[in-house]
């Protein structure tokens, strides 16, 4: 232990015991910081100015605690691609605290990578350094563009390899979320039958997440909505920029509603609804466009631990769980639709009628139809539109867009469609000064640098198999500043050749 500018305050530990195992780290031979997220350390309100580069490769690969961290592995459960388990938990990961940020948020500390835990099963606890450089790549490139998300605050190598096939480097990556509450976590209990514990826990969760919720008799009920609200709203960010989790297990939602567990996930560039990259994803379940049916399908097991929780009587518990996740449908509709309207530069119309909302509904529904038939690369298609609407919302022959969307006459109708909607917003021709407003605003909603599966594999290739991290922190820039339009950031704008998509596989629990 020593003093190191964490100032913890871990809720997890003393209010819930016997929801997890205290357990240590195992001590790395030879630690070394390869990532520190200056910005979020900030944000966390850590003084770590204090420590040298030795003392901080420390700190992040597990040798030596910081003052006030109680590290324990939580107890989970969790469906994997449909089927139950009735425990996971934390296997190679350690919540090592909470500190309250500079916004008074409380916030999990969590290393992964760091050794393994009573509930490792038969896996070794430990974390390869590419795939952990990948979690900072992709969680990073998701803070930027606005979707709620666990993010990394450090990377460290252990000095050890790791077997995986191969051996790689191991290294330990520190994670820092509103919290690892998972549906899982609730199933954990649940399927123990220990419906006090689950009290426990959605007490806990509405204290920590959802504090507005009124206390009352249905005070649980309100919480499932309120999750099921924020998946929705997650989820729909997810589509708007084409991410794929690609493994939405129910231990891999999270309660507090941010993107959690980057393993096989991936960003789309052709745009196809059946998108899959996960290697084991056989079957296409957490394909782009199941994302939504899945995270209610998850949601569903979230309302069945609560069940008891709702009402007395039985038949009423199950009428107000199912009337909850049945909620889902419209919630994501909803902000969908919003995501949709914001890329296509159309005003917010917050009290649209149902005809508008439809047409809108249509309108963004086609263009993704003119998408998906040309395979065109669903990041640059939105931000070509952009431009068009730059150039008074025409897209003349020879122009960017119209090279992605070789069916001219559609592409053509379509865009006489949209450029209609958008002049009825200015109440009929709309002035230049009015596209170009649209434009700047469509550049804000439509990133131009996604983290790209061939750039991310290429930084990761450099940093694993040559220690060279010059082209992971030059990638990490780029992501940070996901909306602007700088030359030195085109070679990050550019889609992988066709070949390399369409082979390219992403693995879990590396
Ligand atoms: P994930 O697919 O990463 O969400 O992990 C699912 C479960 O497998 C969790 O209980 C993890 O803790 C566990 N797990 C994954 N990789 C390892 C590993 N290398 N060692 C121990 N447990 C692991
Ligand atoms: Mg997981």
């Amino acid at each position: 232990m020593f003093k190191s500018g964490f100032t913890f305050d871990n809720s997890y530990a003393r209010d819930l015991p016997g929801f997890y195992v205290p357990w240590q780290p195992q001590p790395a031979p030879a630690p070394r910081l390869l990532f520190l997220n200056a910005a979020l350390a900030e944000e966390l309100g850590l003084d770590l100015a204090s420590l040298d580069a030795g003392q901080l490769a420390d700190l992040f690969a597990g040798n030596a605690l910081p003052d006030g961290a109680e590290p324990i592995a939580q107890a989970y459960a969790g469906h994997q691609f449909g089927g139950f388990s009735p425990q996971l938990g934390d296997g190679r990961a350690l919540l090592i605290g909470e500190v309250l940020d500079r916004h008074g948020a409380r916030r999990d500390i969590a290393f992964k990578g760091s050794g393994p835990t009573p509930f490792a099963r038969r896996g070794d606890g430990k974390a390869a350094l590419g795939p952990m450089l990948r979690e900072v790549l992709i969680g990073e490139a998701m803070h930027a563009l606005g979707i709620p998300t666990t993010r990394a605050l450090a990377v460290a190598g252990t000095g050890e390899a790791v077997a995986r096939g191969a051996p790689l480097p191991g290294a330990v990556l520190t994670r820092v979320a509103a919290s690892h509450l998972r549906v899982g976590t609730f199933q954990f209990f649940a399927a123990r039958g220990d419906h006090d514990r689950v009290r426990q826990l959605a007490d806990y969760a509405i204290a920590r997440h959802y504090p507005d919720l009124a206390s009352g008799t249905a005070l649980y009920l309100d919480f499932l909505r309120a999750v099921v609200r924020r998946q929705a709203e997650l989820v729909a960010c997810w589509m708007g920029v084409g991410f794929i989790h690609g493994v939405m297990n129910t231990d891999n939602m999270s309660i507090p509603g941010e993107t959690i567990d980057y393993g096989p996930c991936a960003f789309m560039e052709a745009y196809d609804p059946g998108t899959v990259f996960s290697s084991i994803d056989e079957y296409g379940r957490y394909a782009y466009a199941n994302q939504p049916a899945i995270a209610q399908w998850n949601l569903a097991r979230l309302a069945e631990t609560l069940v008891p929780l709702l009402a007395e009587d039985g038949g009423e518990a199950v009428a107000l769980a199912t009337g909850a996740v049945d909620g889902f449908v419209a919630d994501y509709q909803a902000c969908w639709l919003a995501t949709m309207r914001a890329k296509l530069g159309l005003a917010a119309v917050g009290n649209s009628t149902e005809d508008e909302a439809a047409a809108d509904v249509a309108l963004a529904a086609d263009w993704l139809a003119l998408l998906q038939a040309a395979r065109a690369d669903f990041t640059l298609a939105w931000r070509h539109l952009a431009d068009a609407a730059g150039a008074g919302g025409v897209a003349a022959g020879g122009t960017a867009l119209a090279a992605l969307l070789p069916d001219q006459s559609a592409l053509a109708a379509w865009l006489a469609r949209w450029r209609a909607r958008c002049a009825a917003e200015e109440g009929g021709d709309a002035p230049a000064a009015a596209w170009a407003a649209r434009a700047a605003r469509m550049r804000r909603a439509n990133p131009r640098i996604i983290p790209r599966n061939h750039r991310v594999e290429e930084a990761l290739a450099a940093a694993s198999d040559r220690g060279d991290l010059a082209p992971f922190e030059a990638l990490l820039a780029a992501l940070r500043r996901p909306y602007d339009e700088r030359p030195e950031d085109a070679r990050y704008a550019e889609p992988a050749a066709a070949g390399f998509t369409a082979s390219y596989q992403t693995f879990c629990g590396t």
